[in-house]
């Protein structure tokens, strides 16, 4: 059985104060759903004050990136050592930071290797661009982004992964729930090639791209759909909180 996940990736979005804010509107009603696995990402310079606020409560906290060295002299980067501290989860390879930051599959393989061997548990978003969409190449390039971000791990040890169509992030413009549960049925015979069946069974696989309240149960009916990487509609209270509960009713039922 998998624990379904419904994380929420604030982005570049809330001061610290801010941050508080939203902790304290999530909090109580967060901790009344069971049944789901409940991320919240805030930006690193919340990190420290969100951990306080959730502590004692179910709700679990993740970070937004990740740097692949220890320590050293890397101005500005943050370590896996200084993540795992903090968080359980750590979001690699977003399509914004592929996209904007030019992070390639070798680094974020390297990034998955580091979160691991640190003890976090990476949720790596893979997802194809419209072109690619269009052209008919989804499975060719989930494949190979597949191949690169997982080279050479043996063990994937609470690694979640997030399929995000890179067209339907931010946009408004959502896959079907159909669309996504094929591709994420996809994703899961790529892991048991890989993995076996078994690990491929209880492997988590999330839809990220604009999901919301509104068409939130249309993908937590669909069987292969474990939760979403929710990015906009986690910056308002009671959006997130309609999704987790949504999640978690239609979960127990299907
Ligand atoms: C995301 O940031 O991963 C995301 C899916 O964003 P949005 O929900 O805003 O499309």
């Amino acid at each position: 059985m998998r624990v379904p996940m419904i994380a929420g990736n604030w982005k570049m979005n809330t001061t610290v104060s801010e941050a508080i804010e939203l902790v304290n509107e999530l909090r109580r009603g967060l901790d009344e759903i069971d049944n789901v696995d409940k991320v919240i990402c805030p930006p690193f310079v919340s990190l420290a004050t969100v951990r306080e606020l959730i502590r004692g409560s179910s709700i679990k906290l993740g970070a937004q990136n990740i740097y692949f060295e220890a320590k050293g002299a890397y101005t500005g980067e943050i370590s896996p050592l200084m993540l795992a501290d903090l968080c359980e989860f750590v979001i690699i390879g977003h399509s914004e930071r592929r996209q904007y930051f030019n992070e390639t599959g070798e680094m974020i393989n390297k990034k998955v290797q580091a979160a691991l061997r640190a003890g976090l548990k990476p949720i790596l978003c893979i997802g194809e661009r419209l072109e690619e969409n269009e052209a008919g190449r989804t499975e060719e390039v989930i494949t190979e982004q597949l191949r690169s971000s997982l080279a050479g791990i043996e063990h994937l040890s609470g690694l979640v992964i997030a399929y995000e169509p890179v067209w339907a992030i931010g946009t408004g413009r959502a896959a079907t729930g159909k669309q996504a549960n094929k591709t994420i049925s996809f994703i899961r015979r790529i892991i048991s090639q890989k993995y076996g069946k078994e690990i491929a069974q209880d492997l988590r696989i999330l839809y990220g791209g604009s999901v919301t309240a509104d068409n939130a149960a249309e993908f937590m009916r669909q069987l292969e759909i474990d939760g979403a990487l929710v990015g906009g509609a986690s910056l308002k209270a009671n959006e997130f909180l309609s999704i987790v509960k949504q999640t978690s009713e239609i979960k127990q039922v299907t």
